[in-house]
């Protein structure tokens, strides 16, 4: 009973021992030492085998002598080697009764002899798959077999010995594995680190340090995004939960290092899977900011220009196609060629070219907007895309000051230098054009433009559609019918209802084209407030009316008074209280007979300044007309609050007065109401004697239209009776 109780006190043991990883010779030594008390007589042995050779070798055997150990190291195995030998290599027991007669110890009889060793009892330590360790011995000083609780006692410790060898082995294997990928983590060049379910910092190798100088112990317990860019904070985020989900993210984020400045890293984030279970996140980031660094500056001289700085063909090119889709309507290139840059640069030599080109390119700068983009294609050519729908429509005024700035002298190492240049348009339709064909026709305009003998301009036709040319085309005439005289007054006479007589004239312009014949203003007057035109044009207008009416007036007992039609446009400018005046001041007309007409839509745009204008103007003597009154959105009791004279109904009221019930109410209204308020009513448009009649019967005050008079050049007017057929008869 008690020899039961040790024992299992010492099979305890030994597990413990293996469980808790204690080294093989001492777990050994404790097997031994369970072995020896069952068979104290005994001498216990271990043979560790070697697959590489297939030999044993003695490591255990208290009480051997030098000698004997050093006999039975490499052993070859084999089914007649002695009896450890024969046990290793059928992998059963082997019980040798009596060493002095087997003849399978014919070669080591006399060794074990001289050590008195009788018996050998052998049992194969083998792991469960067979795969062989070693072999277990006891030799015994008398011949003799086990009995069966010996036996018993054998194979239980070969079957610790066994578990306790594949423990280690088991155990070493996995050291190998986490040692292994430790310094994969250890030495890896970049920045590798874990972090845990939260996104903190769990390890960082030595990389990290050498990236960033972000030690272990200073990132330890940190979240990643603390080391991140604000504005790439959710891309991170994004990237760092997909990993947490299982997938394995790759990304570019600009990251601060220790110092506080920013680097790029290129991160890859990887999910930790234990037991098919994500437990934590690892991240390699690797720094790649030299890099991009480098394939910013290879991608830049790649598509600029060295000497100038500006964007080369490739540039232009590029930035055409990525531009052309996104363009909304049209997008203009021009080219820019200099004429007689050849002469000046074989002339003085490259270098003042060199410079000259600078001095060119800067000039070109000045003279565009930042919108607008510029590049030199190569030589002396320029190229320049306009995208935003304002730039494309001002193309020619631009291209004209482009052409002044370039004709300006240009001073280069005490060389003054002329050189004009020649340019050439083409307008693309975004979507309908690719960038090289459009680069193409800007070409074929240059050349076309130096055919015309330089410093001009030339554009591309093509196939742009019509309504587009035609603007085009009208925006650059209307830059001449300023300058050319092509602009005329004509004038209309306002009537008195009650007296029949002619009051005042209102000027309405017109465009005598040289191919087009007379334009009436509806066709040019909305492009030129587009274009900003209509302020040379509404200047003009007043000045020349003015001056007209001041000669009318001189022949005529009652002078009249002049309205002249003001875009609102005008309203947002400083100049034009001055430009009043200054008409008056030049033509001598007196303010009270000056009369400006505005669009109500100019009043409720109502910006406060455009009534103090308008008061200003009242404050001169100058008087005001609501024109077009009853087409926007204005109230009767609005022009309470606006400092004006006038309301002029508009024509579409008028027409069908005699007819339609329910204008005939509105203009009633109107004139009730503008009466009421102490102002004039005019109606527009009047075209018959019905119509006349039924106004002067609802007391507007003053009428015009076709049936008094259609607009007329100055001459005829003239000839025009003063008093009109107010009254039937
Ligand atoms: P508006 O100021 O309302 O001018 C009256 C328009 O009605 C004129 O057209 C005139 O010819 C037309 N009209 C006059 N009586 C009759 C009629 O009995 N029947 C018909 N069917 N039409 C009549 P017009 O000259 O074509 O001018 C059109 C508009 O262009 C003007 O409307 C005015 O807003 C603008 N405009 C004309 N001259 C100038 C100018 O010098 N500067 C600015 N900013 N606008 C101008
Ligand atoms: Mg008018
Ligand atoms: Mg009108």
């Amino acid at each position: 009973m008690d020899r039961i109780l040790v024992e299992l006190a010492d099979q305890q043991k030994i597990q413990d021992m293996i469980a808790s990883h204690e080294p093989f010779m001492a777990i050994l030594a404790e097997v031994t030492k369970m072995v020896a008390r069952e068979m104290p007589s005994a001498i216990v042995t271990f043979m560790l085998y070697d697959p590489a050779d297939e030999t044993l070798s003695l490591v255990a055997g208290d009480g051997l002598s030098d000698a004997y150990r050093q006999a039975m190291q490499r052993v070859k195995i084999g089914p007649q080697v002695a009896t450890c030998g024969r046990a290793a290599s059928t992998q059963k027991v082997v019980i040798t009764r009596d060493i002095d007669d087997d003849p399978n110890w014919a070669d080591y009889r006399d060794t074990a002899l001289k050590e008195n060793l009788r018996a050998c009892w052998s049992i194969p330590v083998t792991m469960t798959n067979e795969t062989l360790l070693g072999t277990f011995s006891t030799y015994h000083p008398t011949p003799g077999i086990p009995t069966n609780e010996q036996l018993v006692m054998i194979m239980r410790a070969a079957g610790l010995l066994a578990f306790a060898l594949a423990r280690q082995q088991d155990q070493r294997a996995l050291r190998i594995q986490s040692q292994r990928y430790q310094s994969l983590f250890n030495y890896h060049p970049d920045a590798v680190f874990e972090l845990d379910l939260n996104g903190c910092f769990v390890a960082a190798n030595q990389g990290s340090e050498n990236i960033a100088g972000l030690a272990e112990e200073h990132i330890l317990g940190s979240h990643f995004r603390e080391y991140l860019k604000a504005e790439h904070h959710d891309a991170a985020q994004q990237a760092f939960e997909q990993a947490r989900k299982g997938i394995p993210q790759n990304y570019e984020v600009v990251a601060y290092n220790i110092s506080g400045e920013e680097y790029l890293i290129d991160v890859t984030s990887l999910p930790i899977i234990v037991d098919d279970e994500v437990v934590g996140v690892y991240g390699i980031a690797k720094d790649i900011t030299r890099q991009r660094e480098s394939e910013l500056k290879l991608h830049f001289q790649r598509t600029h220009d060295m000497l100038t700085g500006l964007s080369n063909r490739a540039g232009f090119e590029a930035r055409l196609t990525e531009d052309l889709p996104l363009a909304k309507g049209h997008v203009a290139v021009l080219l820019i060629n200099l004429d007689g840059f050849a002469s000046i640069n074989d002339g003085l030599g490259h270098s003042v070219g060199d410079e000259l080109l600078q001095a060119v390119a800067n000039r070109l700068v000045d003279g565009l907007n930042p919108g607008d983009f510029l590049a030199r294609f190569a030589g002396d050519e320029f190229g320049v895309l306009l995208t935003e729908r304002n730039r494309v429509e001002q193309a020619l005024p631009l291209v004209e000051g482009l052409l002044s700035l370039l004709a300006r002298p240009f001073v280069i190492d005490e060389h003054v230098l002329h050189v004009s240049a020649s340019i050439g348009v083409a307008l693309g339709r975004a979507a309908s054009k690719n960038a090289g064909e459009l680069i193409q026709h800007a070409h074929l305009a240059v050349r076309e433009a130096k055919a015309q003998g330089r410093n001009t301009w030339e554009w591309y036709v093509g196939d742009v559609d019509s309504t587009v040319r035609e603007h085009i085309e009208l925006r650059r005439e209307l830059l001449e019918a300023v300058e050319h005289d092509q602009l005329v007054l004509y004038y209309q006479p306002l009537v008195d209802a009650a007296t029949g007589k002619m009051t005042s004239l209102e000027a309405l312009v017109r465009w005598r084209h040289p191919e087009r014949g007379m334009v009436p203003p509806g066709d040019f007057i909305p492009l030129a407030e587009r274009t900003g035109q209509i302020i040379d044009l509404d200047r003009w207008v007043l000045w020349k009316a003015c001056q007209d009416l001041e000669s009318i007036n001189a022949g005529r007992e009652e002078p009249l008074s002049v309205a002249v039609n003001i875009s609102p446009v005008h309203f947002r400018r400083n100049g034009f209280f001055d430009e009043i005046k200054q008409a008056l001041d030049e033509s001598g007309l007196s303010p009270e007979k000056l009369e400006l007409e505005v669009t109500e839509g100019l009043m409720m745009a109502g910006s406060e300044k455009a009534i103090e204008l308008l008061q200003n103007i009242r404050n001169l003597g100058v008087r005001v007309a609501i024109d077009d009154f009853g087409t926007g959105f204005s109230s009767l009791s609005y022009l309470r609050q606006l400092p004006i004279n006038r309301v002029k109904i508009d024509r579409s009221f008028v027409r069908d007065i005699d007819t339609g019930r329910e204008n005939a109410a509105i203009v009633e209204g109107i004139i009730t109401m503008a009466h009421h308020l102490g102002l004039e009513v005019v109606a527009e448009g009047i075209e018959t004697s019905a119509q006349r009649n039924d106004l002067v019967q609802r007391r507007c005050d003053i009428l015009q239209g076709f049936y008094f008079s259609r607009p007329v050049p100055l001459n005829e007017l003239l000839k025009l009776p003063t008093e009109l057929p107010v009254t039937e008869g």
